[in-house]
C-alpha cells in the first residue's frame, strides 16, 4: 500500500464519496435543522465535506432510539457470542477497508498517511476485533456465602452511553470506546470532535453492515458546547465516556452531577516526563525524545513534552536529539515519506505560536524550530521546536501545549528527576531511561502517572489499561478494565429452604 506515491493518494482523494449525514436508528440522515458545518483539510485549508450539524433535538432522537433498542434487549440482550461474531465482521469490514478510511482520516485529521495506514487503521481493528473476541470468555462471578446460599455478582451493562471524542486521535479513540461499550451490550451514542468526524460516520456504515442492530450506535456530530452539553445532561443516559481536555472533563463532571449522576469516565491532558538517565542507550533513548514530542505534530495526550534529562549528558544528548528533531520537519501528510504534518486548524496554529513566544519570555533558550513553516500551502504547519534550559515552573513546562515543542529540563540526581516529574497537574504517562535496573524501576514506581515505559516510550497494546492519574482522568481505555467502566455490579441474594 505504501508503494503508493502521494499523486496516487492525492488521485484516490479526488474520488472519495465522502459521507458527511449524521447516522440515527440505522439510517444516514440530515439534522433535523437542515445546518451543517464545514468540515477543512488542515493540509491546506480546502473545504472536504459539509457535514450535518446536529443539535439538541436530533439528540433526543437518537437518545430515544438508543433506549428503545436497549429496553428489547436486540443487543444488551443478544449472548454473547453473538455479539461477538457481529464486533469481529465489523472489525473484518474496517480491515478489509483500511486504505479508504486511511485516507479519509489522514484528509480530515491532517495526519500522515503512513500513519493513518500503519497505525490509526490498523490500531481501531484491533480494539474491535479483541473486545468482540474477549466478550464471551468474561465470567461473573460466585461468592464464597454461607452452604444455604447462593449469590450471584454479575456485570451488567449501563443501558445508553454516550461517547464525546477529540480530534487528535479521532478513530482510535472512538474504537477504544465504541468497542468494550458495545461489547458490554450498552446502546452508545458517539459525538465525535466537530473538527473530525468523518471516519466515524465512515465506520457506523460497515457497523450496521456487519449486523449491528438498528439505534444501537448512533453518530451525532454538532457541537460539543451545545449539542455535546445536552447529551452530557440528558437525564435518559447512563454512562458518559470521554477523551478530550481537562477543561471540559471537568465541565463534564459537573453536569452529570446537575442531572442524574450518569456514571461519567474521563480521558484528560497531559504533560509528561520522559527522564533519562546518564547510563541508558543514549541513542535510542534521544531518537525516542524525538518521537514521544513530535509524533502526530505533538497533538498526543501522551506526547513526551517534558525531557528531564541528567545534567552531566545534557549536552551531549541534546545534539543527539536535536539530530533526530530534523527528521520531523513537516510535510504534506499524502506524502508517504511525510512523518509529521500540521495542526489541525489554525486556532491550534495560534496556539502553539503563543507558547513559544511565552517560552522566550520567561527565559527557555530555543535551540530548535521555533516556526511556523509552508505558508504557501494554506496549512497548519509548525517547526519542531526545542526549548533547554528550562525551569518546571516555567508556563511551558506546566501547561499542555499540544504542538511540537519540547522543554528540557536538567536534573541532579533520583530525587529531583521524581519531583520534577510529579509536579504537575497532570498523570497520564511517562518514561526513564537508564540500563540500572534499580534505578529505573523505583524512578517507574514513583512517577505517578498511569502508563510508565521503561526505555521506551508509546509502549502498550489493547491488552494493557490506559488512562490517568490527577488530572488526567478517572477512566481506563483497552483491555477487560474497559469492560467495567461501562458495567454496573449487580449482587442477587438467593436464600434455600
Ligand atoms: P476538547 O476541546 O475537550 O474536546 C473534546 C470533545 O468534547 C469534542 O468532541 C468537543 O466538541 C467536546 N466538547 C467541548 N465542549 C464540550 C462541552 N461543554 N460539553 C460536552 N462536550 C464538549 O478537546 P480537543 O481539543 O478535541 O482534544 C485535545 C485534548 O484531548 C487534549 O487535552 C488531549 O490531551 C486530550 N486527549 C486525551 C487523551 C487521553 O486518552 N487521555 C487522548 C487524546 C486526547 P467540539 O469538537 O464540537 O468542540
Amino acid at each position: 500500500m505504501l508503494e503508493k506515491t502521494t499523486q496516487n493518494w492525492k488521485s484516490q482523494a479526488e474520488e472519495l464519496d465522502i459521507e458527511s449525514r449524521a447516522f440515527i436508528n440505522g439510517r444516514f440522515v440530515d439534522a433535523v435543522s437542515g445546518e451543517t458545518r464545514t468540515c477543512f483539510n488542515p493540509a491546506d485549508g480546502s473545504r472536504l465535506a459539509e457535514v450535518a450539524c446536529c443539535g439538541p433535538e436530533d439528540a433526543d432522537v437518537a437518545v430515544a432510539g438508543a433506549r428503545a433498542v436497549f429496553e428489547r434487549g436486540d443487543w444488551a440482550k443478544m449472548a454473547p457470542a453473538d455479539r461477538k461474531r457481529i464486533l469481529v465482521q465489523w472489525a473484518e469490514l474496517i480491515e478489509q477497508n483500511t486504505e479508504e478510511l486511511a485516507l479519509l482520516e489522514c484528509l480530515d485529521v491532517g495526519k500522515p498517511i503512513s500513519d493513518t495506514v500503519n497505525v490509526d487503521v490498523p490500531s481501531a481493528v484491533r480494539t474491535i476485533r479483541w473486545s468482540g473476541e474477549a466478550i464471551d470468555k468474561v465470567y461473573d462471578e460466585i461468592p464464597p456465602t454461607p452452604a444455604d446460599t447462593l449469590a450471584l455478582i454479575q456485570r451488567l451493562p449501563l443501558g445508553v452511553v454516550a461517547a464525546i471524542v477529540p480530534w487528535n486521535f479521532p478513530l482510535s479513540t472512538t474504537a477504544w470506546k465504541l468497542a468494550p461499550s458495545l461489547a458490554t451490550g450498552n446502546s452508545v451514542v458517539l459525538k465525535p470532535a466537530s473538527a473530525t468526524p468523518l471516519s466515524a460516520l465512515y465506520i457506523a456504515r460497515l457497523a450496521a453492515e456487519a449486523g449491528l442492530p438498528e439505534g444501537v450506535l448512533q453518530v451525532l456530530p454538532g457541537p460539543g458546547g451545545s449539542m455535546g452539553k445536552h447529551l452530557a445532561l440528558h437525564m435518559d443516559i447512563d454512562g458518559l465516556t470521554f477523551t478530550g481536555s481537562t477543561p471540559v472533563g471537568q465541565l463534564l463532571m459537573q453536569y452529570s452531577g446537575k442531572s442524574n449522576l450518569k456514571r461519567t469516565f474521563l480521558e484528560l491532558g497531559g504533560k509528561s516526563p520522559n527522564i533519562v538517565f546518564a547510563d541508558a542507550n543514549l541513542d535510542k533513548a534521544a531518537a525516542m525524545a524525538a518521537a514521544a514530542v513530535f509524533y502526530n505534530g505533538g497533538q498526543t495526550c501522551t506526547a513526551g513534552t517534558r525531557l528531564i534529562v541528567e545534567e552531566k549528558i545534557l549536552d551531549a544528548f541534546m545534539d543527539k536529539v536535536t539530530g533526530h528533531a530534523a527528521k520531523w520537519m513537516p510535510g504534506n501528510p499524502l506524502d508517504p515519506a511525510t512523518r509529521m504534518g500540521p495542526m489541525i486548524d489554525e486556532a491550534q496554529h495560534n496556539n502553539v505560536a503563543e507558547y513559544v513566544k511565552i517560552g522566550h519570555e520567561e527565559g527557555a533558550v530555543l535551540t530548535f524550530g521555533g516556526n511556523r513553516v509552508l505558508d504557501e500551502t494554506g496549512g497548519y504547519y509548525h517547526e519542531p521546536t526545542i526549548f533547554c534550559r528550562v525551569s518546571n515552573q516555567m508556563q511551558i513546562a506546566q501547561e499542555e501545549i499540544f504542538g511540537p515543542v519540547l522543554s528540557v529540563i536538567p536534573f541532579a540526581d533520583v530525587e529531583e528527576a521524581v519531583n520534577i516529574a510529579n509536579d504537575s497537574i497532570y498523570g497520564l504517562a511517562g518514561a526513564v531511561w537508564s540500563n540500572d535496573i534499580n534505578t529505573a524501576h523505583s524512578v517507574a514506581a514513583a512517577v505517578r502517572v498511569g502508563t510508565m515505559g521503561i526505555n521506551n516510550y508509546f509502549g502498550g497494546d489493547i491488552t494493557v489499561p490506559f488512562g490517568g492519574f490527577k488530572q488526567s482522568g478517572n477512566g481506563r481505555d483497552k483491555s477487560i478494565h474497559a469492560f467495567h467502566d461501562y458495567t454496573e455490579l449487580k449482587t442477587t441474594w438467593i436464600e434455600f429452604e
